[in-house]
């Protein structure tokens, strides 16, 4: 082999040259990712919406010998406890070897995602066709919801004050929901609107029956025979919707993309895709120093509000619970935390190369994807990571030979969002976004890469274990 010139070793010294994830890897971990990934795509099949989310969670820690956190424990290193915020949100929390002043090593995903959510009076009949009226949640391109199959999941609290889940559509012998689409034909009106108005909210109703119920002594036949249907299944009448919460999602599976099935589509990889890695790498962390926690959360989508978001006081009471079984205050152990607001970053996508900026997006295959801030604008509404942190972290993921890259959302002023970092570093404590580049991000079909996916979980893992 020839030797390097000196322009050779000095641009390998002083350059930074981002290299594709796959260049980087042995086959033998490669092959690893996908295994893993066969895993995720099960969980995303189980995890349609927060609430089976945190349940299917939940059932995975029990089986690691996680148990519910009760008032008076005394947890000692090794143990293992969740908390479970009003089946939404849940904290997993495994006690490390450090006293718990060091801090906790908490990683944060949100397991909400954008849907179509049932209005509180949502049953009509109109032409002889049953609808829900629905409205949507998160941030949607609204012509991307139309003509999916879709399933619908939900809890309702009946009037005797018990509760009933339904979930039909997922089970390949179920009915689905349908909102069609206007037919092109006959689309000349809408054709010439923007696409922010060629779909109008109030006319995204999913049909949900066609037969009229056989009498004539009734209006309304098709309305009736629908619930009566509901009825006879899961004991639920027309007032009942109005204590209840229903959501449609689509209905298909997770699948692999690309003849070299290097990616996934799904629904719900944004943030499904971070909420694997994270309960994954806890619960394979063996009795690490730093007490560790991954928490699920919902609402970010809608700006983390409510008593199930992140800006409630759920995650300070966690870490106040778990302070004073061990005897300390709660401020002396949360300034001392360590989060990673483990949330997708917007992948480049080469279709639309004018949106981002090449050197600072973040890309398919090149890894677990860091983002200093977020925000929009002038960096408006973020956590802006120190210097001191992202070194911290870097430091963490070299070591642990953790492919990853840091980018920002989009070109400045083209737009932007937001993460739950800045409600956790309200707390006090140090928190950088982290997360898997996603290719059309909110759509009803995500797309992520492999490599990416797991080099989360390696990533994740290494801060558990620092
Ligand atoms: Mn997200
Ligand atoms: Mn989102």
């Amino acid at each position: 082999m020839s030797e390097k010139t000196r322009g050779e070793l000095l641009s390998e010294k002083l350059l930074h040259n981002k290299k594709n994830g796959f260049d980087l890897l042995e086959e033998k971990e490669i092959q690893a990712a996908y295994d893993y990934c066969e895993g995720y795509k099960d969980y995303l099949d189980n995890s349609k919406t927060e609430r089976v989310c945190a349940k299917y969670s939940i059932a995975m820690a029990e089986k690691c010998g996680f148990v519910p956190f009760e008032k008076g424990m005394k947890l000692k290193a090794g143990d293992k406890v969740y908390f479970d915020n009003r089946g939404k949100t849940v904290a997993f929390v495994t006690v490390g070897t450090l006293p718990i002043t060091e801090g906790i090593h908490i990683a944060a995903a949100h397991i909400d995602s954008p849907r179509l959510d049932l209005k509180p009076n949502p049953v009509f009949e109109t032409d002889e066709i049953g609808y829900f009226k629905t409205h949507y949640y998160g941030g949607i391109k609204k012509y991307q919801w139309l003509s999916l199959p879709l399933s619908l999941y939900g809890t309702a609290i009946l009037k005797d004050g018990s509760s009933v889940d339904v979930s039909i559509g997922d089970n390949e012998n179920d009915p689905v929901f349908c909102i069609p689409d206007l037919l092109p034909h006959l689309a000349k009106d809408q054709m010439s609107k923007t696409m922010s108005d060629a779909v109008n909210a109030e006319a995204m109703n999913v049909i949900i029956g066609s037969r009229p119920f056989c009498d004539d002594k009734v209006s309304q036949r098709v309305k009736l025979n629908v619930l009566n249907i509901l009825f006879e299944k899961y004991n639920i009448t027309e007032e009942d919707f109005v204590s209840a919460e229903f959501e449609l999602v689509p209905s298909y599976m997770a699948r692999d993309i690309g003849l070299d099935r290097s990616l996934i589509g799904s629904y719900g990889h944004d943030d499904r895709v971070c909420a694997y890695p994270s309960i994954t790498a806890l619960f394979d962390a063996k009795t690490p120093a730093h007490t560790i926690m991954a928490v699920l959360a919902d609402k970010e989508e809608i700006g983390s509000n409510g008593v199930t978001g992140m800006k409630s006081e759920f995650l300070k009471y966690v870490i106040e619970d778990v302070a004073e079984s061990m005897g300390e205050k709660l401020k002396d152990v949360i300034r001392n935390c360590k989060c990673l607001s483990t949330d997708v970053s917007a992948a480049h996508d080469p279709n639309y190369p004018e949106v981002t900026e090449i050197r600072n997006s973040t890309r398919i295959n090149y890894g677990f994807a860091a983002s200093k801030y977020t925000g929009s604008r002038g960096k408006s509404s973020t956590s802006d990571a120190s210097a001191e942190f992202v070194g911290y972290v870097r430091n963490i993921f070299d070591k642990a030979g953790v492919i990853w890259q840091i980018g920002e959302m989009g070109k400045v002023d083209q737009g932007g969002g937001g993460t739950v970092a800045m409600y956790i570093a309200e707390l006090c404590m140090d928190v950088l976004d982290l997360g898997v580049p996603v290719l059309g991000m909110h759509a009803a079909f995500e797309v992520v890469s492999k490599l990416d996916v797991y080099m989360a979980y390696k990533g994740i893992k290494a801060f558990f274990e620092a």
